[in-house]
Protein backbone atom coordinates (compact mmCIF):
# COMPACT_ATOMS: atom_id res chain seq x y z
CA UNK A 1 0.00 0.00 0.00
CA UNK A 2 1.02 3.65 -0.17
CA UNK A 3 1.95 5.55 2.64
CA UNK A 4 3.14 9.12 3.11
CA UNK A 5 6.59 8.31 5.13
CA UNK A 6 8.78 10.64 7.64
CA UNK A 7 12.57 9.25 6.36
CA UNK A 8 14.46 12.30 8.01
CA UNK A 9 13.18 14.58 10.95
CA UNK A 10 13.28 18.15 9.12
CA UNK A 11 11.57 20.49 6.37
CA UNK A 12 8.39 19.18 4.55
CA UNK A 13 10.61 18.10 2.10
CA UNK A 14 10.97 14.87 3.91
CA UNK A 15 7.44 13.63 3.21
CA UNK A 16 7.55 11.15 0.56
CA UNK A 17 5.33 8.70 -0.73
CA UNK A 18 6.11 5.56 -0.83
CA UNK A 19 5.12 1.48 -1.32
CA UNK A 20 4.82 -0.25 2.61
CA UNK A 21 3.86 -3.50 3.52
CA UNK A 22 0.24 -3.81 4.59
CA UNK A 23 -0.55 -3.73 8.16
CA UNK A 24 -1.32 -6.45 9.90
CA UNK A 25 -4.15 -6.76 12.90
CA UNK A 26 -2.85 -7.90 16.57
CA UNK A 27 -5.75 -9.42 18.55
CA UNK A 28 -7.25 -6.07 19.64
CA UNK A 29 -6.92 -4.31 16.52
CA UNK A 30 -8.94 -3.48 13.29
CA UNK A 31 -7.30 -2.39 9.66
CA UNK A 32 -9.12 0.81 8.61
CA UNK A 33 -9.18 1.61 4.98
CA UNK A 34 -8.60 5.27 4.90
CA UNK A 35 -10.77 7.64 2.65
CA UNK A 36 -9.52 10.80 4.21
CA UNK A 37 -7.39 12.26 6.76
CA UNK A 38 -6.79 15.79 8.04
CA UNK A 39 -3.41 17.43 8.75
CA UNK A 40 -2.50 18.96 12.22
CA UNK A 41 -0.22 21.04 13.89
CA UNK A 42 1.03 17.80 15.56
CA UNK A 43 2.27 16.59 12.39
CA UNK A 44 4.75 19.00 12.23
CA UNK A 45 6.50 18.85 15.08
CA UNK A 46 6.40 14.84 14.56
CA UNK A 47 8.08 15.37 11.32
CA UNK A 48 10.51 18.13 12.60
CA UNK A 49 11.15 16.03 15.88
CA UNK A 50 10.78 19.25 17.97
CA UNK A 51 9.09 19.67 21.84
CA UNK A 52 10.87 16.18 22.53
CA UNK A 53 9.18 14.30 19.75
CA UNK A 54 12.00 12.66 18.39
CA UNK A 55 10.98 9.16 16.76
CA UNK A 56 11.84 6.11 15.04
CA UNK A 57 12.40 6.44 11.95
CA UNK A 58 11.32 5.99 8.93
CA UNK A 59 7.32 6.96 10.56
CA UNK A 60 4.20 7.06 8.94
CA UNK A 61 2.13 10.56 10.36
CA UNK A 62 -1.15 11.64 10.82
CA UNK A 63 -3.58 11.64 13.72
CA UNK A 64 -7.10 12.19 12.15
CA UNK A 65 -8.85 9.70 9.65
CA UNK A 66 -12.18 8.35 8.42
CA UNK A 67 -12.76 5.30 6.11
CA UNK A 68 -13.90 1.74 6.52
CA UNK A 69 -13.32 -1.10 8.79
CA UNK A 70 -11.81 -4.15 6.42
CA UNK A 71 -10.06 -6.57 8.64
CA UNK A 72 -10.08 -7.03 12.45
CA UNK A 73 -8.38 -8.98 15.06
CA UNK A 74 -9.68 -12.13 17.43
CA UNK A 75 -10.47 -10.04 20.13
CA UNK A 76 -12.07 -6.83 19.05
CA UNK A 77 -16.00 -6.55 20.22
CA UNK A 78 -18.55 -3.96 18.95
CA UNK A 79 -17.66 -3.28 15.32
CA UNK A 80 -17.37 -5.62 11.97
CA UNK A 81 -16.58 -5.41 8.82
CA UNK A 82 -17.80 -2.76 6.21
CA UNK A 83 -18.56 0.11 9.47
CA UNK A 84 -18.05 3.42 8.23
CA UNK A 85 -15.84 4.75 10.79
CA UNK A 86 -13.83 7.67 12.68
CA UNK A 87 -10.35 7.11 14.59
CA UNK A 88 -10.01 8.54 17.93
CA UNK A 89 -6.53 9.26 17.81
CA UNK A 90 -5.27 8.88 21.62
CA UNK A 91 -3.43 6.10 23.22
CA UNK A 92 -4.25 5.13 27.07
CA UNK A 93 -2.97 2.60 28.39
CA UNK A 94 -6.13 1.43 30.69
CA UNK A 95 -5.27 0.22 33.83
CA UNK A 96 -3.12 3.85 35.24
CA UNK A 97 -5.05 5.23 37.71
CA UNK A 98 -5.99 8.08 35.48
CA UNK A 99 -7.15 6.03 32.99
CA UNK A 100 -9.54 4.03 35.71
CA UNK A 101 -11.05 7.25 36.00
CA UNK A 102 -11.48 7.74 33.00
CA UNK A 103 -9.13 10.58 32.42
CA UNK A 104 -7.44 9.08 29.05
CA UNK A 105 -5.59 12.26 27.67
CA UNK A 106 -4.04 12.09 31.27
CA UNK A 107 -2.76 8.42 31.12
CA UNK A 108 1.01 7.98 32.54
CA UNK A 109 2.18 6.20 29.56
CA UNK A 110 -0.47 8.81 27.26
CA UNK A 111 0.47 8.70 23.12
CA UNK A 112 -1.11 9.99 20.30
CA UNK A 113 -1.92 7.62 16.82
CA UNK A 114 0.60 9.46 13.94
CA UNK A 115 2.91 10.18 16.76
CA UNK A 116 3.40 7.17 19.24
CA UNK A 117 2.87 4.92 16.42
CA UNK A 118 1.99 5.12 12.61
CA UNK A 119 -1.07 7.03 11.37
CA UNK A 120 -3.50 8.11 8.80
CA UNK A 121 -1.29 9.20 5.62
CA UNK A 122 -1.98 5.61 4.47
CA UNK A 123 -4.23 3.86 2.39
CA UNK A 124 -4.54 1.65 5.74
CA UNK A 125 -4.37 2.13 9.36
CA UNK A 126 -4.13 -0.32 12.23
CA UNK A 127 -5.66 0.21 15.17
CA UNK A 128 -7.26 -0.67 18.40
CA UNK A 129 -10.96 -1.63 17.88
CA UNK A 130 -11.47 0.97 21.16
CA UNK A 131 -10.13 3.54 19.26
CA UNK A 132 -13.26 3.67 16.57
CA UNK A 133 -16.30 5.30 16.47
CA UNK A 134 -19.27 5.52 14.14
CA UNK A 135 -18.70 8.33 11.29
CA UNK A 136 -21.89 10.92 11.86
CA UNK A 137 -24.36 9.96 8.92
CA UNK A 138 -24.68 13.93 7.97
CA UNK A 139 -20.53 14.29 7.48
CA UNK A 140 -18.74 12.72 4.42
CA UNK A 141 -15.64 11.51 5.28
CA UNK A 142 -13.67 14.57 4.19
CA UNK A 143 -15.91 16.28 6.88
CA UNK A 144 -15.37 13.01 9.59
CA UNK A 145 -11.69 12.88 8.78
CA UNK A 146 -11.55 17.06 9.68
CA UNK A 147 -13.30 16.63 13.08
CA UNK A 148 -11.67 14.30 15.59
CA UNK A 149 -8.59 16.06 16.74
CA UNK A 150 -9.02 19.48 16.99
CA UNK A 151 -13.40 19.09 17.96
CA UNK A 152 -12.55 17.09 20.52
CA UNK A 153 -9.42 19.16 21.73
CA UNK A 154 -11.67 22.39 21.72
CA UNK A 155 -14.46 20.41 23.67
CA UNK A 156 -12.14 19.43 26.23
CA UNK A 157 -10.93 22.78 26.20
CA UNK A 158 -13.94 24.76 26.60
CA UNK A 159 -16.27 22.41 28.67
CA UNK A 160 -14.37 20.13 30.56
CA UNK A 161 -11.49 22.70 31.57
CA UNK A 162 -12.78 25.97 31.94
CA UNK A 163 -16.69 25.18 32.34
CA UNK A 164 -17.94 27.45 29.73
CA UNK A 165 -21.79 28.52 30.05
CA UNK A 166 -23.97 30.59 27.92
CA UNK A 167 -23.41 34.30 28.14
CA UNK A 168 -19.63 33.74 28.72
CA UNK A 169 -16.91 36.04 26.50
CA UNK A 170 -14.67 33.37 24.99
CA UNK A 171 -11.62 34.87 23.80
CA UNK A 172 -9.78 33.02 20.70
CA UNK A 173 -6.52 34.08 19.66
CA UNK A 174 -5.39 33.50 15.85
CA UNK A 175 -8.78 32.14 14.34
CA UNK A 176 -7.90 30.17 11.42
CA UNK A 177 -6.34 26.93 12.52
CA UNK A 178 -8.31 24.05 12.95
CA UNK A 179 -8.40 24.42 16.76
CA UNK A 180 -9.48 27.98 17.10
CA UNK A 181 -12.12 27.85 14.45
CA UNK A 182 -13.01 24.72 16.65
CA UNK A 183 -13.31 26.24 19.56
CA UNK A 184 -15.35 29.54 17.68
CA UNK A 185 -17.70 26.65 16.35
CA UNK A 186 -18.40 25.27 19.55
CA UNK A 187 -18.15 28.72 21.50
CA UNK A 188 -21.68 29.78 19.70
CA UNK A 189 -23.45 26.76 19.67
CA UNK A 190 -23.06 26.60 23.64
CA UNK A 191 -24.53 30.62 23.75
CA UNK A 192 -21.64 32.15 24.41
CA UNK A 193 -19.83 35.58 22.69
CA UNK A 194 -16.78 35.06 21.08
CA UNK A 195 -13.99 37.54 20.45
CA UNK A 196 -11.25 36.13 17.43
CA UNK A 197 -8.23 37.96 16.59
CA UNK A 198 -6.00 37.52 13.21
CA UNK A 199 -3.56 38.89 11.53
CA UNK A 200 -5.75 38.94 8.26
CA UNK A 201 -8.71 40.93 7.65
CA UNK A 202 -10.05 38.35 5.68
CA UNK A 203 -10.23 35.43 8.32
CA UNK A 204 -11.93 37.56 10.57
CA UNK A 205 -14.70 38.07 8.10
CA UNK A 206 -14.91 34.51 7.64
CA UNK A 207 -14.72 34.02 11.09
CA UNK A 208 -17.99 36.74 11.75
CA UNK A 209 -19.71 34.46 9.21
CA UNK A 210 -19.74 32.08 11.44
CA UNK A 211 -20.55 33.68 14.68
CA UNK A 212 -17.75 35.43 15.82
CA UNK A 213 -19.33 38.90 17.23
CA UNK A 214 -15.99 40.73 17.00
CA UNK A 215 -12.70 40.64 15.71
CA UNK A 216 -9.39 42.26 16.07
CA UNK A 217 -6.46 42.56 13.79
CA UNK A 218 -3.89 42.49 15.92
CA UNK A 219 -1.39 44.02 12.98
CA UNK A 220 -3.17 46.63 12.66
CA UNK A 221 -3.45 47.63 16.47
CA UNK A 222 -0.81 48.79 18.91
CA UNK A 223 -2.88 47.58 21.75
CA UNK A 224 -5.20 44.54 21.72
CA UNK A 225 -5.72 44.06 24.69
CA UNK A 226 -7.32 48.38 24.66
CA UNK A 227 -9.64 47.11 22.07
CA UNK A 228 -10.76 43.65 23.67
CA UNK A 229 -11.36 45.99 27.76
CA UNK A 230 -13.44 48.37 25.36
CA UNK A 231 -15.35 45.73 23.94
CA UNK A 232 -16.08 44.23 26.81
CA UNK A 233 -16.43 47.31 29.16
CA UNK A 234 -13.39 47.43 31.22
CA UNK A 235 -14.81 43.64 32.39
CA UNK A 236 -12.28 41.23 30.52
CA UNK A 237 -13.40 38.06 28.92
CA UNK A 238 -14.20 34.75 31.07
CA UNK A 239 -12.75 32.28 29.16
CA UNK A 240 -9.36 32.53 26.49
CA UNK A 241 -8.60 29.58 24.35
CA UNK A 242 -5.31 30.04 23.47
CA UNK A 243 -2.94 27.63 21.16
CA UNK A 244 -0.49 30.23 19.99
CA UNK A 245 1.51 30.72 23.22
CA UNK A 246 4.32 32.84 23.75
CA UNK A 247 3.12 35.92 21.67
CA UNK A 248 -0.49 35.87 22.86
CA UNK A 249 0.67 34.82 26.73
CA UNK A 250 1.06 37.81 27.94
CA UNK A 251 -1.96 39.46 26.63
CA UNK A 252 -3.97 37.15 28.29
CA UNK A 253 -3.21 38.65 31.89
CA UNK A 254 -4.28 42.14 30.64
CA UNK A 255 -7.59 40.94 29.04
CA UNK A 256 -8.74 38.16 31.46
CA UNK A 257 -11.94 38.75 33.79
CA UNK A 258 -11.81 38.02 37.20
CA UNK A 259 -12.09 34.53 38.16
CA UNK A 260 -11.31 33.72 34.07
CA UNK A 261 -10.33 30.36 32.66
CA UNK A 262 -7.06 30.69 30.43
CA UNK A 263 -7.09 27.59 28.42
CA UNK A 264 -3.95 26.58 26.61
CA UNK A 265 -3.24 23.74 24.23
CA UNK A 266 -0.34 24.47 22.04
CA UNK A 267 2.28 27.13 21.52
CA UNK A 268 2.72 27.76 17.74
CA UNK A 269 5.14 30.66 18.73
CA UNK A 270 6.97 29.11 21.67
CA UNK A 271 6.70 27.69 24.92
CA UNK A 272 8.38 30.29 27.21
CA UNK A 273 6.41 33.64 28.28
CA UNK A 274 5.80 36.18 30.39
CA UNK A 275 3.50 35.83 33.10
CA UNK A 276 1.68 38.75 35.54
CA UNK A 277 1.48 37.12 38.11
CA UNK A 278 -0.15 39.80 40.35
CA UNK A 279 -2.81 39.88 37.82
CA UNK A 280 -3.10 36.43 37.91
CA UNK A 281 -3.70 36.18 42.32
CA UNK A 282 -5.65 39.58 42.58
CA UNK A 283 -8.04 38.62 39.91
CA UNK A 284 -8.27 35.23 40.95
CA UNK A 285 -7.59 33.50 37.53
CA UNK A 286 -7.45 29.75 36.29
CA UNK A 287 -4.64 29.05 34.05
CA UNK A 288 -5.34 24.89 32.29
CA UNK A 289 -3.22 23.07 30.42
CA UNK A 290 -5.17 21.00 27.93
CA UNK A 291 -4.27 18.32 25.42
CA UNK A 292 -6.54 15.93 23.05
CA UNK A 293 -9.79 14.45 25.76
CA UNK A 294 -10.78 11.24 26.90
CA UNK A 295 -13.20 8.69 25.18
CA UNK A 296 -16.05 9.74 27.30
CA UNK A 297 -15.18 13.43 26.37
CA UNK A 298 -15.34 12.35 22.35
CA UNK A 299 -18.94 10.74 22.95
CA UNK A 300 -19.88 13.89 24.54
CA UNK A 301 -18.94 15.95 21.70
CA UNK A 302 -20.41 13.22 19.23
CA UNK A 303 -24.06 13.51 21.06
CA UNK A 304 -24.05 17.31 20.25
CA UNK A 305 -22.54 17.30 16.92
CA UNK A 306 -25.68 14.35 15.84
CA UNK A 307 -28.24 16.56 17.68
CA UNK A 308 -26.65 19.80 15.79
CA UNK A 309 -25.92 18.59 12.71
CA UNK A 310 -22.24 20.78 13.38
CA UNK A 311 -20.06 20.08 10.63
CA UNK A 312 -16.03 20.50 11.28
CA UNK A 313 -14.61 23.89 8.83
CA UNK A 314 -12.86 22.81 5.73
CA UNK A 315 -10.55 24.77 4.26
CA UNK A 316 -9.76 22.98 1.59
CA UNK A 317 -9.23 18.88 0.20
CA UNK A 318 -6.30 18.05 -1.36
CA UNK A 319 -5.51 15.10 -3.45
CA UNK A 320 -2.56 12.44 -1.36
CA UNK A 321 0.44 13.39 -4.05
CA UNK A 322 -0.05 16.94 -2.66
CA UNK A 323 0.65 16.59 0.52
CA UNK A 324 3.91 18.31 0.88
CA UNK A 325 2.20 21.62 -0.70
CA UNK A 326 -1.09 21.34 1.60
CA UNK A 327 1.61 21.01 4.63
CA UNK A 328 3.35 24.29 3.83
CA UNK A 329 0.13 26.08 3.68
CA UNK A 330 -0.60 24.83 7.41
CA UNK A 331 3.07 25.86 7.94
CA UNK A 332 2.40 29.24 6.24
CA UNK A 333 -0.71 30.01 8.32
CA UNK A 334 -3.13 30.10 5.69
CA UNK A 335 -5.64 27.93 6.16
CA UNK A 336 -9.20 28.94 7.94
CA UNK A 337 -10.01 25.29 8.82
CA UNK A 338 -9.12 21.91 8.10
CA UNK A 339 -7.02 21.10 5.34
CA UNK A 340 -7.88 17.17 4.54
CA UNK A 341 -6.02 14.93 2.22
CA UNK A 342 -8.88 12.45 0.15
CA UNK A 343 -7.01 9.31 -0.95
ZN1 LIG B 1 -3.33 4.94 31.59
Amino acid sequence: MKAVIIKNHGGPENLVIEEVPEPVPKDNEVIVKIHSAALNHLDIWVRKGAGGRKIDLPHVPGSDGAGTIIEKGSKTLGVKIDDKVIIYPGLSCGICSQCVQGFHSQCVSFGIIGMSCNGTFAEKVAVPFENVFPKPDHLDFNEAAALTLTTLTAWRMLFSRAWLKPGDIVLIHGIGGGVATSCLQLAKLAGAAAIVTSSSDEKIEKAKKIGADFGINYKKESDISEIILQITNGKGVDIIADSVGAATWPVNFKVAAKGARIVLCGVTTGAEAQTNLQNLYWNQMNIFGSTLGSRSELKDMLKAVYTSKLKPLIDSVETFKNIVTATEKMERAEQFGKIVIAL
